[in-house]
């Protein structure tokens, strides 16, 4: 657990002799507690209470960075057990394992459907991260769909093989891509812990169980290896659940290093729809990467969408910019649609506003991310926001019109915004999905 002020103001010389700036040594301590101010400010702290005190003030879950081009990505440095308390910080990885028993082309077609999954959802884009290569045939095998992948895909690379020797043929192969190994046991610890130290790789640890994982990350310090990732096995969900969960309790709240890294979940589904939802569950209990088979697009967009809501800031709703947007090839006579600038409020109203193949504008009004009816109840989606929405985006210079469409949860509004903006109040449907018809029968 981190310390409290209190806790760091017994590590303090006591003297209030004040040259770190501030009145007395608690005062101090309290600033350090919130990371407000640098230990080196006080000239007297012993280097013991230093060396306590900077291994404080290092993330409980180590920060991991995976590949190096445009497609890297940083796994772990989360801080809080349960995303209400502040946030999730670092999507977790989703790759693919790719078996090098499949024929050229057999992954070459794999790879580029793993490099077109990419979805547009609320203004952001979701993609997936990770390729990882699984050993199942010989050693040239190996290198050879290692060199595939080279060529065939810019993500984040991955080595699955149970043979250091090919595992390190194929890592100086891939060693400008910065490829994950997995992985280094009790067996294997020393001759993987160099290779990873040498070619400065990110590594793999893997235990049967925590205690085991916990033995191997202490002494793979020791080595000087630092990026690592924990592995506790493929086991049954319920089972595996619990590891992440005992792995992330013991990283936060009893400041555990030896388990302080991002945790890999494997899942071995050979159906698909269990596979999206174990993955979904390992996603949702702090796996840093999970791997899956399936290369469908249904069920990576399922993953992705799960992991965007459950990395999304909680206090910080996705929001669009407040203005007016013209949706196909508007006219003065086009209607005007008003909503939030809530995302997903946004993107619903535009995804059913294009399919009904009508020009038309949204206005957008700013309720600082709330949904339509949450913003009625917080007086930010009412006839005085709407009727400054209007002014403000220049509706009135653009269309030749005073007809505004409000969606139909907030019929009661009509009246007040109707006198306020001097707009013929047009109410439309309740839900979104009854924009097309409606669009299409308005005059
Ligand atoms: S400089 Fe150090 S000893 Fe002096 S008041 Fe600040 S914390 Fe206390």
């Amino acid at each position: 657990m981190a310390l409290s002020g209190l806790d760091i103001y017994k590590l303090l010389p006591k003297t209030n002799c004040r040259q770190c700036g501030l009145a007395t040594c608690l005062a101090f301590a309290m600033q350090l507690a919130k990371k407000a101010l640098p230990i080196e400010k006080c000239p007297f702290v012993s280097a013991e209470a230093k060396d306590i005190l900077e291994a404080q003030a290092l993330p409980p879950i180590k920060p991991v960075i995976l590949g190096t081009n445009e497609f890297r990505f940083e796994l772990g440095n989360e801080t809080v057990m349960f995303r209400h308390e502040e946030k999730f910080r670092n999507p977790t990885g989703v790759g693919f394992i790719i078996d090098d028993s499949l024929t050229d082309d057999e992954i070459i077609l794999r790879l580029e459907k793993i490099n077109q999954l990419k979805f547009e959802r609320v203004g952001q884009l979701l993609a997936v991260n990770l390729v990882a290569l699984k050993q199942n045939a010989d050693g040239a095998r190996f290198l050879q769909a290692a060199a595939i992948l080279l060529k065939h895909t810019a993500l984040p690379l991955m080595l699955i093989s149970n043979d250091p020797a090919v595992l390190k043929q194929a890592a100086y192969l891939l060693k400008d891509r910065k490829p994950l190994l997995y992985s280094a046991n009790r067996q294997n610890l020393k001759s993987l812990g160099e290779l990873a130290k040498e070619l400065d790789l990110p590594l793999v640890v893997s235990g049967q169980n925590i205690d085991q994982v916990s033995q191997l990350t202490q002494e793979l310090n020791a080595c000087g290896v630092k990026d690592l990732i924990l592995d506790t096995g493929i086991k049954p969900l319920a089972d595996k659940i619990w590891d992440l969960t005992q792995i992330r309790r013991q990283a936060l709240k009893k400041l555990n290093r030896s388990l302080g890294y991002p945790v890999l979940a494997i899942v071995d589904q050979a159906d698909p729809y269990q596979e999206a939802m174990e993955a979904a569950a390992y996603i949702s209990k702090y796996a840093g990467i999970v791997l899956i088979k399936g290369l469908e697009a249904w069920e990576a967009l399922s993953i992705l969408t799960l992991r965007q809501n459950i990395y999304t800031d909680p206090q910080k709703p996705l929001q669009i910019d407040p203005k007016l947007y013209a949706i196909g090839t508007v006219n003065p006579s086009s209607p005007v649609l008003v909503t939030t600038n809530f995302s997903l409020s946004y993107y619903t109203v535009l995804g059913e506003v294009e399919s009904s193949k009508v020009p038309a504008y949204i206005l957008s009004v700013d309720t600082q991310g709330m949904s339509v009816l949450t913003a009625w109840a917080a007086e930010k989606f009412n006839a005085e926001a709407i009727t400054k929405a209007l002014t403000v985006s220049g509706v009135k210079e653009t269309v030749g019109h005073k007809n505004l469409v409000i969606p139909g949860y907030v019929a009661m509004i009509s009246g007040d915004l109707e006198d306020q903006s001097g707009f013929k109040i047009v109410v439309g449907p309740k839900e979104a999905a009854g924009l097309p018809a409606f669009l299409k029968n308005l005059h």
